[in-house]
C-alpha cells in the first residue's frame, strides 16, 4: 500500500491544472490559431501534467504516500500543486512552447515571441508579489488542503500544518484537536481556505483559535476572479496580504461559496 516514489508527478484528479496550463497556452499561443492548434495531439500531450511536471522539481516526493487511486486527489507521487510557483511557469511554459513548435514548426517565432512577453509580465507580477509580501516573510499558516508548498516556499511564508491530515481525506477530530494546540502554541494568525473547503470544518477551526480565514483560488478558473495564470497571483496576493496585515480579507470567516 506504501511505497516511495521520486520525482514523478501524475496529473492529479480534477480539471484545475489543465485548467491553468491551457491559461499559459494561451499566452503562448497566436490568438489566431488557438482554435486550430488546441485540436492537435501536440497539445493534448502537453496538457498532461506528468510531461509538465518532468520539468519542475516536485517537492514532497520522498514521503512515502498512500497509493494513488484509493480516494480522489491524494498526492500519491509528490505535491502535484507545482504551478503556484510562480518561477516554475518558466520551465512549464519552456515545454508548452516546444510542443506547440512541433505541431506548427512555421509558427514557432510567433510562439517565442508570445512566451517572451507572457515571461516579461510575469517577472513584472513577481517583483510586485514580492513586493506585497515581504513585510509579513516568516508569518505562519495553515492550510485546509496542502495545495501552498512552492507558492510559501517562493515568498518565504511557512506552513505550519494542514487541516487535512492526508491530502485529500478529511480529518478526524483527533487531528483537528492537535491542530488547535499548534495553532495556538505557535501563534498561528491565518488560516488558508479554497472554494470547496468544508465550511463548518474551517469555521470551528477559526472559533477556536481567533484565526482570520482567506480563501484563496488554487488554480485558473478556480474562482471567477483568477482569470488568467497572472491573475491567479494577483487576486491571492493581495487577499493574503490583507489577511496577514490583520484585515478581515473574508468577513464570513469562512470559504465563499463556488
Ligand atoms: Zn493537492
Amino acid at each position: 500500500m506504501y511505497g516511495r516514489v521520486r520525482r514523478v508527478a501524475p496529473l492529479p484528479s480534477g480539471g484545475a491544472p489543465g485548467w491553468t496550463i491551457s491559461a499559459m497556452t494561451r499566452d503562448v499561443l497566436d490568438e489566431a490559431v488557438v482554435e486550430r492548434v488546441t485540436r492537435t495531439m501536440a497539445l493534448r500531450k502537453v496538457a498532461f501534467a506528468e510531461d509538465i511536471a518532468r520539468a519542475v522539481v516536485v517537492l514532497d516526493s520522498d514521503v512515502p504516500r498512500l497509493s494513488a487511486g484509493a480516494r480522489p486527489h491524494l498526492h500519491a507521487y509528490g505535491n502535484p500543486h507545482y504551478w503556484l510557483d510562480p518561477e516554475n511557469a518558466r520551465a512549464i511554459t519552456a515545454r508548452i512552447l516546444e510542443a506547440l513548435a512541433a505541431a506548427r514548426p512555421e509558427d514557432r517565432a510567433v510562439f517565442e515571441t508570445n512566451r517572451a512577453r507572457f515571461l516579461a509580465r510575469l517577472d513584472a507580477g513577481l517583483a510586485r508579489w514580492r513586493e506585497r509580501l515581504a513585510p509579513f516573510a516568516g508569518a505562519r499558516l495553515v492550510a485546509v488542503h496542502d495545495t501552498w508548498p512552492y507558492f510559501v516556499r517562493r515568498f518565504g511564508l511557512v506552513i505550519a500544518g494542514a487541516v487535512e491530515e492526508r491530502p485529500g481525506v478529511p480529518p478526524s477530530p483527533a487531528h483537528l484537536g492537535r491542530l488547535i494546540e499548534r495553532m495556538r502554541a505557535a501563534g498561528v494568525r491565518v488560516i488558508v481556505a479554497e472554494p470547496g473547503a468544508s465550511p463548518a470544518i474551517v469555521r470551528r477551526l477559526a472559533d477556536a483559535t481567533g484565526a482570520r480565514v482567506v480563501t484563496l483560488a488554487p488554480s485558473v478558473g478556480a474562482e471567477p476572479a483568477a482569470t488568467d495564470y497572472l491573475a491567479l497571483f494577483d487576486v491571492n496576493v493581495e487577499r493574503l496580504a490583507r489577511a496577514l496585515g490583520g484585515e478581515a480579507a473574508n468577513p464570513a470567516g469562512a470559504p465563499r461559496p463556488q
